[in-house]
């Protein structure tokens, strides 16, 4: 299937091709027909799999092209044509990255219909938002506190919305906003169509699901950026306290360039940029702590390739848009298995293969069994000579379930001499089943249960 079998309109069609595509992803052919039908729709798809243009392409098409794709059977009220200053779409997202990208979709697949869009977000002066709402915008995108916010001054009207779009709703939840889309979604008419994507369908998405989609059709798709198959994923086992000299000793000994790397908490996140920094390896913080224009440089610097580190919290780095990252450092793993398979989405994209790298104490090796549950994989593990763990990694296993993948890394104690000039490899993806470092220790495969 190409693009040009959607239906889609002239204006549309340029702008995609302006951007290199030819064929609709999979999440696209299915859901692009449903919303240009004017139906309600529920998608489950992650970040990757090209959900962004699934519903801004025919959100734009049916402001500008109200009757294009309909079909007959389907019940619909078309979006109408009439120059409105009040917003007919509504994008609700999570974070104010998400919102950045979603603008910046909307902006570019949009460059030839001449409609009219504006993101809203917290951390950034709220008088220019109120300003352009004033002058009147056809797509808005907003994160749902800074929206509350403008209802609250009445500086935007959201009687005109004609479709909601709840974007990464699993994240909206996760992150406690159930009440204020609630809010929102009282001061929307009462008739619209209703789109939902989200990377699950865990019982709260369900159950929000259930209160605002009517009918809705559904779409599945697989990830494109499926761990186990584009992204080889390893472990180096590592005291806590080692975490810093053992992460400053790769990035020396292998040049790397444009890693992200995961902390779990700010604080964290700041105190190894700090590290980093002072070891000379150039890199910036990304968290919520940040002010927005923080983010938005240190994002630009990772993506040119000024920074060789973007130290990140989950939520920050969530939905980033960074494509065909090669590597992908787990300081810390996250608590919720789900964010691991989260991080490692922003490597391994479009077909190229990442590398996702672990550094693991042993207090964390209940989140690694759970992770390699989540994966159905067994993790390759080793430990690099001078960064020898001296607290016992095993995890205790149910004696139900699955069997010991492997013999759990014996606790040694430190040789002291550590032979770090030998620049030791970090493991060997897994998936190539062959060490590219001398582990102390080891199994190999990071094998499909
Ligand atoms: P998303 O899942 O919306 O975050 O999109 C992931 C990436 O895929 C973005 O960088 C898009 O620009 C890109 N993309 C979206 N649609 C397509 C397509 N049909 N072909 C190739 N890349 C695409």
């Amino acid at each position: 299937m190409q693009f040009t079998d959607l239906g889609l309109s002239a204006e549309l069609l340029r702008a995609i091709g302006e951007q290199g595509y030819t064929t609709p992803t999979p999440v696209q052919q299915q859901a692009i027909p449903h919303i240009l039908a004017g139906r309600d729709l529920e998608a489950l798809a992650q970040t990757g799999t090209g959900k962004t243009a699934a519903f801004v392409l025919p959100i734009l098409q049916r402001l500008t092209h109200p009757l294009i794709g309909q079909t007959h059977n389907q019940p619909d009220t078309p979006l109408q044509k009439i120059t409105h200053t009040a917003p007919r779409v509504l994008v609700l997202v999570p974070t104010r990255e998400l919102a950045a990208q979603v603008l910046e979709s909307v902006r570019t697949y949009g460059a030839h219909t001449g409609l009219r869009s504006l993101a809203v977000f917290g951390g950034v002066g709220i008088n220019p938002q109120i300003q352009t709402l004033r002058r009147g915008i056809d797509i808005l995108v907003a994160t749902p506190g800074r929206l509350l916010d403008h209802l609250s001054q009445r500086t935007v009207d959201l009687s005109k919305v004609q479709t909601l779009i709840l974007d990464e709703a699993d994240r909206m939840l996760d992150m406690g906003f159930i009440r204020d889309i609630r809010r929102v979604i009282e001061r929307l008419p009462k008739v619209r169509q209703n789109l939902m994507f989200s990377a699950t369908f865990a019982p709260e998405v369900r159950e929000l699901a259930h209160t605002v989609l009517k009918n809705p059709a559904t779409v599945e798709v697989a990830r494109r950026n499926a761990p186990a198959e584009l992204v080889s994923h390893s472990v180096i086992k590592v005291d806590k306290e080692q975490k810093r000299d053992l992460l400053l000793h790769l990035f020396a000994a292998h040049g790397w360039h444009q890693v992200l790397v995961f902390c779990r908490t700010k604080h964290g996140a700041d105190a190894l940029t700090r590290k980093l920094e002072q070891s000379g390896v150039r890199s910036a913080a990304l968290h919520g702590n940040k002010s927005q224009n923080a983010r938005t440089r240190a994002l630009a610097d990772f993506k040119s390739g000024k920074l060789a580190a973007l130290v990140a919290t989950d939520i920050a780095a969530r939905g980033l848009d960074i494509d065909s990252l090669p590597r992908v450092v787990n300081f810390e793993l996250p608590n919720v298995p789900e964010d691991y398979v989260h991080r490692i989405g922003r490597t391994g994209r479009a077909g190229a293969s990442g590398e996702a790298l672990s550094l693991v104490s042993s207090d964390e090796r209940i989140q690694l069994r759970d992770i390699e549950r989540l994966l159905k994989l067994d993790i390759a593990s080793t430990v690099l000579p001078g960064f020898e763990p001296q607290h016992n990694h095993s995890v205790p296993r149910p004696s139900a379930g699955r069997p010991p993948a492997h013999k759990p890394a014996q606790a040694r104690t430190r040789s002291g001499t550590g032979d770090r000039s030998g620049a030791p490899r970090p493991p060997r993806p897994a998936r190539s089943g062959t060490g590219g470092a001398k582990p102390a220790s080891h199994h190999s495969g990071q094998r499909h249960r």
